[in-house]
């Protein structure tokens, strides 16, 4: 699908909801949520679940909520909170009035348990978490029964109340769903359903000393919101029954759950224990390090909202997991970018050039093009003078064979100036090194063009020496070594395929001085180099650019070739 087609998008899920629209189910309502742990920050895996939840309660008139579903203490965090709330926003989406928490729930929660108890279908377990584990059985073994699952109703309401006001310590009981120890599916176990944890929560302080696990407190939240659709990854296939289990013995609102395939990408991690290992281990710099696959880090990096929400859309909802090429991400980039980003002139590896025949204090403003996709975004002007600077890549001494750019006798064009000619090659007496290039220039060929249609095979970048900005430029590249950093000899973890050389920086770097008042988070296209954007490290005393993503587009081969191909 291109972006040009229209935006109706169908799968599997919005069939499902068409299908309850037409018949008439939730009294015709579609309500969704999108129900984020504050355990990590948000990555690119989490942007695909937000575009579908919050993408169909827009397409189908409904709503859909932000819920946090911080069940957890010990691993929840305030900054968690605040940055899953920043990304959301960042993509582009609203939750009115309904940012909910689970544990505003906590005391309905509770006392559904309660319920439970009451009924027979819950109970309190003095097991261990080891010994809990030894009796679950196998795929292949039925579990054996807890010696706890037939105490009274009476001691489980007395218990589970004193479990509640602190009485017990952390792991010595737990609250458990009595179900069926030889079930097939090892989730309908008699799952715990409580644990006590002596633990500060972030929202409800010291108010709770047991915490519901996630597959209850989640039906339930989903319940008590009255969520219509309640879509999760295939990882909750097998907790389906487990979550109905629920909802039906409460005989509370139910609402449909309905799992897709999660996102995989290649060449990175879109596990959040895997994410939190690398920034606590020092393995990048933060959460929102431009490598990190988080949406704060493809933020930095320089991607846009759009682009984001295309790739998210482009790679659809299916039922099988599969892992996505991640130039499939950067495609949708670079479209989005070739369109909006200006185009300026800026040399990362700087060659001094001088221009012989050029007035020594002369300085000449010439017209450049700011985007030849957007005629609307007008020119500017560009000084040129005596001294230039151009790119060392652009010059070779010995060119080789398939070499156009610059070399000794040989004439080039620099973008929108003049031709110009290297008449000589100045090195270093001790090292060797070119320094310095002489070269003549060309008045005939002002703006880039020869008045006799002289062919040159090069057009080059350059900024002016005296009014360039020095600027440090970071260069990343892939997180990991491996499309699928997973694979791994026995005896090491994904962190053994980290990629060593996935950033670099280049320190002396300049740019035009229409970016002197550059501010973080604008993009750019360095001509012929690629799309860089604004660090917010970048001072008024120093420019720090990011590159965002080079020119070349593998994603683009592969569709054509596919299209050859089919
Ligand atoms: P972990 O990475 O530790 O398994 P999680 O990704 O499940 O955690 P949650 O905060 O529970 O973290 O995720 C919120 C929602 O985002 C869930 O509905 C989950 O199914 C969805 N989600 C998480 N990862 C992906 C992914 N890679 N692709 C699509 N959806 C995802
Ligand atoms: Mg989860």
């Amino acid at each position: 699908m291109t972006s040009s087609e229209s935006k109706r998008y169908s799968d599997f899920i919005r069939d499902i909801i068409t299908g309850d629209l037409v018949a008439g189910k939730n009294n015709s309502r579609v309500h969704t949520r999108f129900p984020p742990e504050p355990n990590g920050y948000l990555h690119i895996g989490h942007a695909k679940s937000i575009c579908l939840n919050f993408g169909i309660a827009a397409e189908f008139g409904g709503l859909c909520n932000l819920r946090f579903d911080d069940t957890n203490p010990v691993k929840e965090e305030v900054e968690y909170v605040e940055s899953i709330i920043e990304d959301v926003r960042w993509l582009g989406f609203d939750w009115g009035d309904r940012l909910c928490y689970a544990s505003d729930y906590f005391e309905q929660m509770y006392q559904y348990a309660v319920e439970l108890i009451k009924m027979g279908k819950a109970y309190i377990c003095d097991l261990s978490a080891d010994e809990i584990r030894e009796y679950r059985g196998t795929l292949i073994e039925p579990g054996k029964e807890s010696p706890y699952r037939n105490r009274s109703v009476e001691v489980n309401l007395d218990l589970f109340s004193r479990m509640r006001t602190g009485e017990f310590p952390d792991g010595s009981r737990t609250l458990r769903a009595k179900i069926d120890m030889s079930s097939g599916n090892i989730n309908m176990r008699d799952p715990v359903i409580y644990r006590i944890l002596h633990a500060r929560h972030h929202r409800t302080g010291n108010t709770w000393c047991v915490y519901p696990m996630y597959d209850f407190a989640h039906c339930i939240s989903d319940s008590v919101e009255r969520i219509t659709h309640s879509i999760c990854t295939l990882e909750f296939e097998d907790h389906r029954p487990l979550y109905d289990w629920f909802l039906y013995q409460l005989n509370i609102y139910h609402p449909q759950q309905i799992e897709f395939a999660r996102l995989n990408l290649s060449y990175t991690v879109l596990s959040k224990r895997k994410l939190v290992e690398l920034v606590e281990g020092g393995y990048v710099i933060g959460w929102d390090d431009p490598r990190m696959p988080t949406i704060a880090g493809l933020r930095r990096r320089g991607f846009t909202t759009e682009s984001v929400v295309n790739f998210c859309e482009r790679i659809g909802v299916a039922k099988r997991d599969s892992i996505v090429d991640i130039a499939l991400l950067e495609h949708c980039l670079r479209e989005d970018l070739n369109k909006r980003a200006p185009r300026i002139m800026a040399v990362l590896r700087p060659l001094r050039v001088v221009i012989v025949n050029y007035p020594e204090d002369k300085t000449e403003e010439l017209d450049a093009i700011n985007n030849p996709e957007d005629q609307g975004m007008g020119t500017r002007k560009v000084p040129f003078s005596r001294v230039l600077y151009i790119e060392r890549d652009d010059f070779r001494e010995d060119p080789p064979k398939e070499f156009f750019r610059l070399a000794p006798g040989r004439e080039v064009r620099l973008r929108y100036a003049y031709y110009i000619r290297c008449a000589e090659v100045i090195k270093d007496n001790k090292t060797g090194e070119i320094i310095e290039l002489r070269c003549t220039y060309d008045p005939q060929t002002r703006g880039g063009d020869s008045s006799d249609r002289r062919k040159v095979k090069a057009t080059l970048h350059w900024v002016s020496a005296k009014h360039a900005i020095e600027a440090e430029v970071r260069l990343y590249d892939h997180l990991f070594l491996k499309a699928d950093p997973n694979e791994v000899e026995e005896s090491k973890d994904f962190k053994s395929n980290i990629n060593p050389k996935s950033m670099g920086a280049l320190n002396s770097c300049r740019v035009e001085p229409s970016l002197a008042n550059a501010k973080p988070d604008s993009r750019y296209q360095f001509e012929r180099l690629g799309y860089f954007c604004v660090d917010p490290d970048s001072s008024k005393n120093k420019l720090v650019f990011n590159r965002t993503v080079t020119l070349r587009d593998t994603w683009a081969k592969i569709e054509k070739k596919q299209k050859i191909g089919s």
